[in-house]
Order: structure tokens, then C-alpha cells, then sequence
């Protein structure tokens, strides 16, 4: 009786100790699943480029499509002020331009961003002056960014009126 009382609670152990290993493989084997998928993930990820951009909401989706479309990323990273191409022509106010180019460093070292574009849009409040002078004001960020050495491509882009297009500027 004793020995069978004995035999039963061994059993018994052994249920338990052997439903815990088995609990403890699944654990284990969907971690190590999340882990993979979290490194596929990271492999998609790396696909990004930047803008600075104006920080007008009318063009955002405009940009957003133009750099996903011409440079096949998934995903871009909006580096925004009023009237960027302005600021950066100018690059006299040296703590934003200084903030600009800490932002785009972020995109460039942390999401591997191969091209930076800057905008330029017809009504900007940050910047309301002709195309012409826009254009102008572009031509000179260009040079402002590339001064940051950052060893990407500077593209830039105008939104005309209606700011449902953007086309590049050479
Ligand atoms: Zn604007």
C-alpha cells in the first residue's frame, strides 16, 4: 500500500517534471522564432530615405510617394521645417541648420538612408517667394548639405500648384 502510495506520487513528479520541459521547449523554440522574424524585420527596415522637407501637411504624401516610387525605399524619414530650402540657402541660423543636419545624420547612420532630398513647394509660408527664386534657394541647400559630408546623394524636388506632383529639379 505504502510502496504503492510511493510509486503513485513518482509518477505523478515525473508528470509534472516532464510537462515543464516541454513547456520550457515551446517557450523556447517561439522566442527563438520572434527572433528571427524580428531580424527579417530589420532586414526590410533598412530600407529608408530622407527628406528635408517643409513642414506644410499638403505635401507630405506627395514627398513621401515621390522617394518610395524613384527609390524604392519603405520607409522616409521627414526631416521638416517652414520653407527648409530657404533655411539651408541662407544657412545663417546656424542651431537649426545645425538641428537639420543632426537629423539627417540620424537617417543616414541609424537607418542606412542612401538619398536626401530637399523641397521646395509653391504657397510655402516659410518661404513665399517665385518658383524661380525657390529654385534658386534649392540649388544653394544643395550645397549646404553637402558641406555636412555625409556621402549621400542630394536630390531636389519641386511641388507645383495643387501639390499632388513632385518633380526633380536638375
Ligand atoms: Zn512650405
Amino acid at each position: 500500500m505504502v510502496r504503492n502510495k510511493i510509486k503513485f506520487w513518482r509518477a505523478i513528479k515525473l508528470c509534472i517534471a516532464s510537462t515543464f520541459l516541454i513547456y520550457v521547449a515551446v517557450v523556447w523554440s517561439n522566442l527563438s522564432h520572434k527572433n528571427q522574424l524580428s531580424i527579417n524585420n530589420m532586414s526590410e527596415e533598412k530600407t529608408f530615405a530622407c527628406v528635408a522637407n517643409c513642414m506644410d501637411g499638403r505635401i507630405q504624401n506627395t514627398v513621401d510617394s515621390y522617394m518610395k516610387e524613384y527609390y524604392g525605399v519603405a520607409y522616409v524619414d521627414m526631416v521638416t521645417e517652414p520653407g527648409p530650402n530657404k533655411i539651408l540657402a541662407e544657412n545663417k541660423d546656424k542651431a537649426i541648420v545645425e538641428n537639420i543636419k543632426k537629423r539627417i545624420e540620424i537617417s543616414v547612420h541609424h537607418h542606412g538612408s542612401q538619398v536626401v532630398a530637399i523641397v521646395g513647394h509653391f504657397g510655402c509660408a516659410g518661404n513665399p517667394v517665385s518658383k524661380e527664386d525657390q529654385i534658386a534657394h534649392l540649388k544653394e541647400a544643395k550645397k549646404t548639405v553637402e558641406s555636412f559630408g555625409l556621402g549621400i546623394k542630394v536630390i531636389l524636388l519641386w511641388i507645383g500648384e495643387g501639390w499632388q506632383k513632385a518633380e526633380l529639379v536638375e
